[in-house]
């Protein structure tokens, strides 16, 4: 068992000075029953916090780093860059180069912008659907989660559904109304959406792969439907690959899925663990953007070179990677922590795609959010409180996913699933 004497100490500090003593909501580990774990540092597949406790990271910083902390070759090249400067507000070759990088691997981007976070990704997304069409609904999926802009935080997943927040105060109902929500993976509500609104939506949001309420992966027949229904109407498709992008496969659930959206956000890997997101897609749609443009669309730091520069060194890696060998480590870790579930009579289901993996405690289909919220709580909160004192560092929600770095090893693995099955034990 772990002794957590530093954290608890340094928790009671950063209270005194941010809401929460965090600087965002989920870290602040108030849903389970313990103080968070300060840091100090990473390495690979690893993290070491501030008692010396050591564990097998599941969480990556929430998804970006694939590559494991501290990659070293990532490592190297920003400390290269920093040399020369660390912001200019002026054009650099690093902003171009991250572009033809992502265009090789999502080809559908065929214009983008660098922005700061997934946020503002999704957020300048729908401006632009709205602008472009002259429309002003949006539609998203009950327990997506596309970041904390006004338009975007109804009925949402991540941090919102962990704190069981539907709507946040502060957002103007006049905002929200344009907002509709449909549940995830159900054709025949979005068929219905559009029988009724059709020609007043801007553009459809979703998260091909939902990472935001536990790991839901969208089934083909319902974005088929999405890109089918948003081409009849005149609507942008706007696919979030905020954790999706480089990480359920190369090329994305657009790759995965073979359905091109109109606009693409990225986020977390295309940073390598340094503050990105993009958004881009059809140059139709993006020569909209100022100054091309008036839809407005700035940012004081957007295609700072550090982050370009982590962002191209982590995507030239993965270019090299055979992702089926992290998807054979997670085949191997879901078949076995399965079938030890199943042996103490646990109800649980656990499932990944490419690298993203994720697990509910039930034995029933979840396919949307209402069957998330109805799996069993209470053994997934115990499960959390072991793994946690045990060695493994993963998300404190049953609404978060798991990630795997091409750094974990066969070992981890193993220690992993023996984590597992004495949790279950103990259930
Ligand atoms: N979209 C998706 C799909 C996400 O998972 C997230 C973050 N978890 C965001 C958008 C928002 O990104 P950020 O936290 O970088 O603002």
């Amino acid at each position: 068992m772990k002794n957590f004497e530093k954290s608890i100490a340094a928790y009671k500090e950063a209270v005194r000075y941010m809401p929460g003593g965090v600087n965002s909501p989920v870290r602040a580990f108030s849903n389970v029953e313990m103080d968070p774990i300060f840091i100090e540092r990473g390495k690979n597949q690893y993290l070491y916090d501030i008692d010396g406790n050591s564990y097998v990271d599941y969480v990556l910083s929430w998804g970006p780093l694939i590559l494991g902390h501290a990659d070293d070759t990532v490592i190297s090249a920003l400390k290269e860059t920093i040399d020369r400067g660390t912001s200019f507000g002026a054009p650099t070759l690093v902003e171009t180069k991250l572009a033809q990088t992502i265009q090789s691997i999502v080809p559908s981007m065929e214009m983008m912008r660098m922005v700061s976070s997934g946020t503002e990704a999704t957020m300048s997304a729908v401006r632009l659907a709205r602008g472009y069409t002259g429309r002003d609904k949006i539609v998203k999926f009950i327990g997506n989660y596309h970041g904390h802009s006004d338009s975007l935080i109804v009925d949402a997943g991540s941090g919102l559904a962990t704190l069981d927040i539907n709507t946040s105060p502060g957002v103007p109902k006049s905002i929200t109304y344009e907002t509709l929500t449909v549940p995830y993976n159900d054709v025949e509500a979005i068929q219905r959406l559009f029988e009724n609104f059709g020609d007043e939506i801007a553009g459809v949001i979703v998260e091909p792969i939902a990472g935001n309420m536990g790991l839901i992966p969208g089934k083909k027949e319902f974005l088929q439907k999405l890109r089918e229904l948003t081409t009849q109407h005149g609507s942008v498709l706007i696919f979030d690959e905020v954790m999706s992008g480089f990480r359920c496969d190369l090329h994305g659930a657009q790759g995965l899925y073979g359905i091109t959206p109109d606009l693409t956000t990225l986020g977390k890997v295309v940073g390598g663990g340094l503050p990105v997101g993009v958004f881009g897609g059809k140059r139709e749609i993006m020569k909209n953007i100022t100054p091309e443009g008036s839809v407005y669309h700035a940012g004081t730091l957007s295609g700072n070179p550090l982050a370009m520069t982590a962002g191209i060194t982590t995507l030239t890696q993965l270019k090299e990677e055979d992702y089926s060998n992290i998807s054979r480590k997670l085949d191997y870790l879901s078949e076995k922590v399965q079938a030890s579930a199943n042996r103490n009579g646990i109800p649980f289901t656990i499932r990944h795609v490419g690298s993203m993996w994720g697990y509910f405690f039930t034995d029933g289909t979840v396919e949307n959010f209402d069957d998330v919220q109805a799996t069993n709580k209470d053994n997934f909160y115990k499960f959390f409180n072991y793994a946690i004192r045990n060695g493994l560092y993963i998300a404190s929600s049953p609404f978060e996913t798991s990630f795997l770095s091409t750094k974990h090893t066969d070992d981890d693995i193993e220690k992993t699933i023996q984590v597992f099955s004495d949790a279950f034990k103990t259930m």
